[in-house]
């Protein structure tokens, strides 16, 4: 069965170049992960230890619990309305947001002041997400996209959302910059082609020959739209992702299957594909707006700031022997700082009214 599948969107996409030419790295990355029959996110079982990759949600509850407290603490921050929309993109299996509503119910008056808002495009794991949450709160709708969220006070969050969205690449060549695509060679094996682009932004030109540039269009779309709904119905936002900002030039496209790195032109359809988030990029397009745009710090800051070590330390003292070793373990290596807690970012806008969002 998998086996059929891959061999389908490899084909799908050869048929494509054959008919068309060339097809950008976003054309391929969007087939690879969106193919609305074939796209590795519309199959079910990307994440966890049985999947390919393991994301903060899924190494502990804190995660979503934390993330909880900072929506908990904005909204008091906002004066706690009473209607107020909580929007996650992209919610995987669903545990984040799980983990988030278990901590959030003690909260005075918080559970019946919020719906929840699921903004996921594959089916597959839309109905994942929604066996996880059947019980978690009785007011609960999912969106394919951003643009079917209501207009009311929002607080937007996501975790590993903006990696998975299809990216440009462009290199530096002696006659200037060209952007690189997919081709054919005689075999019918993908091959890394480029065509003269359009000149980047002056903010480029001390590019040296050979130097890549990753763009996102699609996500600095979605920010300006996160932005924008900020600025005009109240709210705050909180990314989460791998990523850097202020570095400009370098390949991040990458392939992950079965938690070991593997080709981009291998597995096609059943590996997962991402690349590293401009943050920058994000923090740019969100500046269009009158929102507040804060400093990006690392996700161990993060954590640390909103009490990861105490919260560890209650769960500690009603778990047993073996678990205990299981949370230490998770927390430490969602903090580490050789890995994901440098590795991943952490970004928040909020409306210009509200400042010191926890946490920065
Ligand atoms: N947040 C989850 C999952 C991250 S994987 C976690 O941390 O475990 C990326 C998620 O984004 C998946 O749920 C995928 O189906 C979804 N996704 C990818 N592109 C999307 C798009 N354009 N619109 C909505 N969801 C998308």
């Amino acid at each position: 069965m998998q086996r059929e599948k891959r061999v389908s969107l490899k084909q799908e996409i050869i048929k494509l170049i054959k008919s068309g030419g060339p097809i950008s790295v976003s054309a391929y990355m969007g087939e690879c992960l969106a193919n609305p029959k074939y796209g590795y996110y519309m199959q079910q079982k990307p994440f966890g230890s049985e999947g390919d990759f393991t994301t903060s949600p899924e190494i502990s509850q804190i995660f979503g619990e934390l993330v909880g407290i900072w929506c908990a603490a904005a909204w008091q921050q906002m004066g706690c309305p009473k209607d107020i929309a909580i929007v996650e993109l992209g919610p995987g299996r669903g545990l984040l947001m799980k983990d988030f509503l278990r901590g959030t119910k003690h909260i005075n008056h918080f559970h019946e002041s919020i719906e929840i808002h699921m903004v996921e495009v594959s089916d597959a794991l839309t109905k994942i997400q929604q066996e996880n949450l059947k019980e978690a709160h009785n007011n609960i709708t999912w969106h394919k996209e951003i643009a079917s969220l209501p207009v009311k006070p929002m607080l937007l969050v996501c975790n590993e959302f903006f990696d998975a969205l299809p990216i440009h690449q462009y290199i530096k060549t002696e006659k200037g910059w060209s952007e690189r695509f997919i081709a054919l060679d005689d075999e019918d094996n993908f091959i890394f082609t480029d065509k003269p682009s359009f000149d980047l932004p002056d903010i480029y030109n001390e590019a040296k020959i050979g130097d890549i540039v990753e763009t996102c269009p699609a996500a600095e779309v979605i920010m300006s739209e996160i932005a924008s709904h900020i600025e005009m119905a109240d709210g705050a936002a909180l990314v989460i992702d791998y990523g850097y900002g202020g570095q400009k030039f370098g390949d991040s496209l990458q392939a992950m299957k079965n938690h070991q790195y593997s080709d981009i032109f291998e597995n096609i359809g059943s590996s997962d594909l991402t690349a590293h988030v401009n943050f920058d990029a994000l923090q740019s397009a969100a500046s269009q707006y009158n929102v507040n745009n804060y400093k990006l710090i690392s996700q161990r800051d993060f954590l640390v700031n909103l009490g990861i070590e105490l919260r560890m330390q209650s769960l500690l003292k009603s778990a047993s022997d073996g678990q205990k070793d299981e949370i230490i373990s998770a927390c430490e290596r969602l903090i580490d700082p050789k890995d994901m807690g440098s590795l991943f970012k952490v970004m928040t806008i909020t409306n210009a009214n509200m400042t010191n969002p926890v946490g920065f």
